[in-house]
């Protein structure tokens, strides 16, 4: 499907190509690379960090592991030109393998992991599960990153019969990380290879060029439109790979109308989970260093790129909290959030989303202009709010920002599930706040 055509498309072809991409993507890793794969057949041109920029005009990015940063040029523009950013992330709670994972117990083997982020644990249980992530291998001396897969269920968690815990529906499950959520990878009857050699078969490699891995688990079921006339998408990672890809889809269509006066900016984060605070993630300068960059490369000075922040704008992308029905009580009464009824602006008065009354009406004019319907979201005041790389990146840049995102069931769970419709309404929002003048 073209950028041009995408933001306009019917809304179930427009969710199933987000499936796709969830599909393709089971590590950050891989969302980045599978981002980059449809940037650089629009033409976008990867840039390395270490080298100087030829960079005055066009469309560029920088992909640094799990993080992404694209950026068009439009020719013509000043030195000191606004930036209108979305920003999202590319990491997703998961299970994510110890250096040393090998474990021998009760006539099977099993693999040591860690608990990523904020899972719901006990719907990890009793999925059929692959890997994914990245290997760095010797060679001549230096370690080389390779991207690996492995889609074949080769891992589970079972969970323990309802004979061995006869009151667990009435007392709740309590899962103890360490010793609860070790994967099954296979019996001990004959010889036993380790991970690295289980890795090494796996992918056709020496086991001793093996160095390190960066690996995590992941639900090998495929993502499925689901209700009765399909109005959901049930998947893993909406939470963030919807708005990853719906920003993605957002800045294509933009490139192609050619803004005259800003620069469209996708700035995909990973480590939104843990905190942001890494050398990619949201806390940390690789946003700023880059659009800093964008202002050098073309001439310009550090007064410039001052005056281009003066007026940028940034829209932070994150799930939200749809009214479950079977706990309504969960949710403000006020502000009800429905799926299939368009983006969600997140307010929080006490900053943990950097939405203000301004950024506020600037989105919602974007999705007026778009014919897109808004809506508006508050935590319940006795709950504690989440929060995302909004405020993040509001006070690395000092620059106004709104916190958005659509409506979801099932936040952090292996498989959530969102509107099938909200796919094509926030792709539209999202090119209405890269193509208006603000
Ligand atoms: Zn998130």
């Amino acid at each position: 499907m073209t950028p041009s055509s995408t933001s306009h498309a019917e809304p179930l072809g427009v969710a199933r190509d987000l499936a796709r991409y969830i599909d393709a993507s089971p590590s950050p890793f891989h969302a980045c690379e599978s981002a980059a794969r449809e940037l650089e057949a629009a033409g976008f041109r990867r840039l390395a960090e270490p080298s100087v920029w030829d960079a005055a005009a066009g469309s560029f990015f920088v992909q640094r592991g799990g993080s992404l940063v694209a950026w068009h040029l439009p020719v013509g523009l000043e030195a000191w030109s606004p930036f209108r950013i979305i920003g999202a992330h590319t990491d997703s709670p998961n299970l994510r393998v110890k250096p040393r994972p090998d474990v021998f117990k009760a006539g099977v083997r099993q693999l040591g992991v860690e608990v990523y982020g904020g899972v719901l644990l006990h719907t990890w249980l009793d999925r059929d599960l692959g890997l994914s992530g990245r290997l760095f291998l010797r060679r001549d001396g230096r370690p080389e990153e390779r991207l690996f897969r492995i889609d074949r269920p080769v891992l589970r968690i079972p969970n323990l019969a309802i004979h061995l815990q006869r009151d667990i529906n009435e007392q709740g499950l309590a899962l103890n990380r360490q010793q609860h959520m070790v994967p099954v990878i296979g019996s001990l009857q004959g010889t036993v290879p380790g991970f690295r050699d289980f890795l090494a078969t796996e992918l056709g490699l020496e086991a001793d060029a093996i160095l390190s891995w960066d690996a995590m688990c992941h639900d090998v079921q495929p993502a499925a439109l689901v209700g009765a006339k399909e109005e959901f998408l049930s998947a893993a990672r909406l939470d963030n790979l919807f708005s990853s890809w719906t920003g993605l889809k957002a800045l294509l269509s933009a490139v192609v109308s050619e803004p005259t006066t800003s620069i469209p900016v996708l700035s995909l984060f990973d480590h939104e989970e843990v905190g942001s605070a890494s050398s990619r993630g949201a806390a940390g300068p690789i946003l700023r260093d880059l659009l800093e960059r964008t202002v050098l490369a073309r001439g310009g000075s550090r007064e410039d790129w001052h005056r281009a922040l003066a007026t940028s704008v940034c829209v932070s992308v994150d799930m939200a909290h749809a009214t479950h029905p079977n706990y309504s009580e969960k949710h403000d009464p006020e502000h009800t959030l429905l799926m299939n009824a368009g983006p969600v602006i997140k307010i929080n008065a006490n900053q943990r989303y950097a939405t203000e009354g301004e950024t506020e009406a600037l989105f919602q004019a974007a999705c007026e202009r778009s014919g897109v319907p808004v809506q508006k979201w508050v935590n319940r005041t006795d709950l504690a709010c989440g929060s995302t790389i909004g405020p993040l990146t509001a006070s690395q840049l000092g620059i106004r920002t709104v916190d958005v995102g659509c409506a979801q069931l099932a936040m952090h769970s292996i498989r959530e599930m969102c509107g099938s419709a909200d796919p094509a309404y926030m792709i539209r929002a999202l090119t209405a706040w890269l193509s208006e003048e603000f």
